[in-house]
C-alpha cells in the first residue's frame, strides 16, 4: 500500500454560495499553493426554504455551473470535484454531483426544525423547548435521526458523525462521558456502519474555536476501526486560511485510534493509503 505522510485533498469545503467566506476560485488557488492534488467543493443542500447557510434552489444551479468551469481551467494543476453536503432532510435533487456527503444538521420536532448546528443559545433552548431541559433526550433523539442517513442516499462520506457534541466542550449539553450517551452514539454507528460511504474525521469545529480535537469522538473512531469503516480526513472549511487546518495532527489522532490507514479521492472514487 502506498503510504501517505501528508493529506492533500479537501472534499469538504463552503463557498460563498451557502456559508463559506470565500469564492470557489479563491479557494482553489490557495488549494494549489498548499500543493493539493484533489479540491472537492461540498456546498450546504438547499432545505425547500431559505436559510442563511445553505445554497438557495437558483444559487445551487450556478454554483454546479461555476465548479464545472473552474474543473476545467485548473484542470492541469488540480483535481476539481463538485460534492454537495446533503443535509438529510433537503429538498433539493442529489443527481449531477461527483459525490455526496450526508449530514444530519438537524431534525424535526412536531414538524419544528431542530438545529443542532447553529448556536449554543439555540440549542439550550431547543432543548429546553421540545425535550423539557433534559440534554441526554436530545442527544438521543439526533442519533434515531442520524442512524438513518440512508434512508435519503447513498452517500459517498458520513459528514461529522456526533456533530451534535460540537458545543459540548463549552458546556456540559449532556455527558458525552456516560454510558448512555456513547451507547445511543453506538447505535446509530452500528446502523451505518454497513452502508457504502467512508467516515468523515473533520476539523471544521477546530478551526472556529468550538472544539480541540476533530469529529468523530476517540470511542466512536475506534469502534469504526473495529467494524471495518473507512475514514477521510477533512476540514468542513469555510475560509480558504484554514483549508488543511489540523491536518498534521489529525494524522496522528487517527493513527493513535488504531489505523493504519486512511481514504483519499482518486480516479472518481475512494482508495486506502497507509499513514
Ligand atoms: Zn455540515
Ligand atoms: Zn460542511
Amino acid at each position: 500500500m502506498q503510504k501517505l505522510t501528508e493529506y492533500k485533498q479537501n472534499l469538504h469545503t463552503h463557498t460563498r454560495y451557502c456559508d463559506g467566506n470565500n469564492t470557489a476560485e479563491e479557494m482553489i488557488l490557495r488549494a494549489i499553493e498548499l500543493g493539493f492534488d484533489t479540491l472537492g467543493f461540498s456546498g450546504h443542500s438547499y432545505l425547500g426554504f431559505e436559510m442563511s447557510w445553505t445554497m438557495s434552489a437558483e444559487g445551487t444551479e450556478k454554483y454546479k455551473a461555476e465548479i464545472r468551469e473552474l474543473k476545467k481551467k485548473y484542470a492541469s494543476r488540480i483535481n476539481v470535484l463538485c460534492g454537495l453536503e446533503y443535509d438529510m432532510y433537503s429538498q433539493t435533487p442529489i443527481e449531477g454531483y461527483d459525490y455526496l456527503i450526508g449530514s444530519c444538521h438537524g431534525f424535526y420536532m412536531n414538524g419544528t426544525r431542530v438545529e443542532c448546528d447553529s448556536n449554543i443559545e439555540s440549542v439550550k433552548q431547543d432543548i429546553k423547548e421540545f425535550f423539557g431541559g433534559d440534554g441526554m433526550k436530545y442527544a438521543k433523539e439526533y442519533y434515531r435521526n442520524m442512524a438513518k442517513l440512508y434512508d435519503y442516499g447513498d452517500f459517498d462520506v458520513v459528514g461529522h458523525f456526533d456533530l451534535l457534541t460540537k458545543y459540548c466542550e463549552q458546556e456540559e449539553l449532556f455527558d458525552v462521558n456516560s454510558l448512555e450517551y456513547k451507547n445511543a452514539a453506538l447505535e446509530a454507528l452500528h446502523a451505518l456502519s454497513s452502508g457504502r460511504g467512508v467516515f468523515e474525521i473533520n476539523t471544521g469545529a477546530i478551526s472556529r474555536g468550538y472544539r480541540t480535537t476533530p469529529y468523530p469522538a476517540p470511542f466512536l473512531l475506534k469502534e469504526m476501526k473495529t467494524l471495518g469503516c473507512r475514514v477521510i480526513l477533512t476540514s468542513d472549511c469555510h475560509d480558504k486560511n484554514f483549508l488543511d487546518c489540523e491536518y498534521k495532527n489529525s494524522l496522528e489522532f487517527i493513527r493513535a485510534c488504531g489505523f493504519d490507514s486512511v481514504c483519499v479521492w482518486e480516479n472518481g472514487g475512494f482508495c486506502e493509503v497507509g499513514i
